[in-house]
């Protein structure tokens, strides 16, 4: 088998869902496992629902908005009759009577039933729309199939019941199916972080023993740069597992990083493709070493830099450590770098769930801590060290570090 992930940006519009039937008729669309994202910026649009439900503000003009987007979508595809449309009001009345009816106070679990909302309509419009033009596919829930814990927002796959769910499937038949959800024990929808369509691809395609898979992106491949933020950058048209881990890793949004480990694990070749142009090679990810020392580049901007002293001078020790990391733990703050000296720490953090200031007053408690928010890291992959010069130009330098083939430096 193999599967396919298409991205919001691929399915943006009505044009863009039809350009997705062009792909799986130059690609063929048999045996295909097919994992779409929310439409276009349908999840900020649901996170927004969320904020003001708990801010107790009106949230029902944002779900208007979003439904009528999403019924445009549909009218570009299916004629005024079609049962879709019923569909489509039918998530958006659930939306309204489980917000009407929630009792729970717990931020994450509210915002993974209702931001999941998103992908729920977009599987259903591209499997409706699919069908419609011969293109036979079973609409799968994909939280029947991913089990994970109640790590709401950020959910950990259980890989011993979802593949024993994946297997089950019938791999003569093509199916579509959502990315970015999975249900917990009691069945409630857990999301698996933002960005998270990739991995769930990667999910099924490591339970499925897939031949390939391939994610259908809005650019050529991986690129030795993101092309909206530097110039002259170049397809790499080869790259390793580990190569891909390491760029996801530091930044380079193009692959959600926890998509590489289940690939590699079977070995499984990844494609990096253009979905708007179907027909070139793009990036193939694979054990391959051939692009491996050519230069690239990732920013990853809005990170925070803090550091952290001791308040009596003494070494930054183990015990120090084992509280800072349990306190990042407990916020969800997650470091993309860090070093320390005799009596300081520095560390670059990435506050995906907006407890940064939390963490800094339970921090506080212990030591001295000085916090610079807005600051970006920048990373060069395989840096020819005797050039670092050009890349100081224009930039106050807050932080830096080089390792074997990584430099790196926050700046303000
Ligand atoms: P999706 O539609 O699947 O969600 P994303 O927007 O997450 O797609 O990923 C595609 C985007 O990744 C591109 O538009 C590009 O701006 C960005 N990007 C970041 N780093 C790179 C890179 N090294 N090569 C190519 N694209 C990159
Ligand atoms: N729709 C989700 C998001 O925007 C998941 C994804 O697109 O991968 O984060
Ligand atoms: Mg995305």
């Amino acid at each position: 088998m193999k599967v396919y992930k298409f991205g919001g940006a691929s399915v943006k519009d009505a044009a863009g869902v039809k350009n997705v039937a062009l792909v799986l008729e130059n690609q063929g669309f048999e045996q295909c496992l097919l994992v779409v994202s929310a439409m276009g910026k349908t999840t900020n649009a649901l996170e927004k629902v969320v904020e003001y439900y708990f801010k107790k503000q009106d949230y029902h003009h944002e779900i208007e908005w979003i439904k009528n987007n999403h019924i445009e979508i549909a009218q570009g595809l299916f004629s005024e009759n079609h049962p879709v449309f019923g569909e489509i009001s039918l998530f958006f009345d659930d939306i309204d009577s489980f917000l009407r009816r929630n009792k729970s106070p717990n931020y994450n679990f509210v915002y993974d039933q209702v931001v999941s909302c998103g992908e729920m309509i977009s599987s259903k419009i591209l499997s409706e729309y699919l069908n419609e033009i011969q293109f036979f596919n079973h609409w799968l829930d994909a939280r029947d199939y991913i089990k994970t814990d109640s790590n709401y927002r950020e959910g950990i796959v259980n890989w011993q019941e979802t593949e024993q769910n994946i297997s089950q499937l019938d791999k003569i038949n093509s199916y579509v199916t959502q990315g970015f959800i999975g249900s917990e024990s009691n069945n409630f929808t857990v999301t698996l972080g933002r960005e998270g369509s990739d991995y769930t691809a990667a999910i099924f395609a490591y339970c499925l023993n897939a031949d390939e898979m391939t994610i259908w992106k809005d650019v050529p491949g991986v690129m030795t740069g993101d092309p909206r933020k530097f110039e002259n950058v170049k397809l790499l048209s080869f790259i390793s597992y580990e190569e891909a881990i390491e760029m996801a890793y530091y930044g380079a949004s193009v692959i959600h990083p926890k998509t590489l480990q289940p690939l590699k694990q079977k070995n499984i070749p990844f494609y990096v493709k253009s979905f708007l142009e179907p027909g070139k090679p793009g990036t193939k990810v694979s054990n391959s070493t051939e692009n491996e020392s050519v230069e690239s580049y990732i920013l990853k901007e809005n990170q925070i830099l803090l550091n952290v002293e001791t308040r009596d001078f003494s070494f930054i020790a183990e015990d120090h450590m084992s509280l800072i990391f349990t306190l990042l733990a407990k916020y969800k703050i997650k470091v993309s770098l860090m070093q320390n000296s005799a009596i300081s720490l520095a560390l670059c953090l990435e506050d995906k769930f907006g407890s940064v200031n939390d963490l800094n007053e339970a921090l506080q408690k212990s030591f001295i801590t000085q916090m610079t928010k807005n600051v970006s890291l920048f990373t060069v992959r395989n840096a020819a060290l005797d050039q670092l010069d050009k890349f100081y130009k224009d930039k106050k330098v807050l932080l830096e570090q080089i390792s074997k083939k990584t430099f790196q430096m926050v700046t303000a």
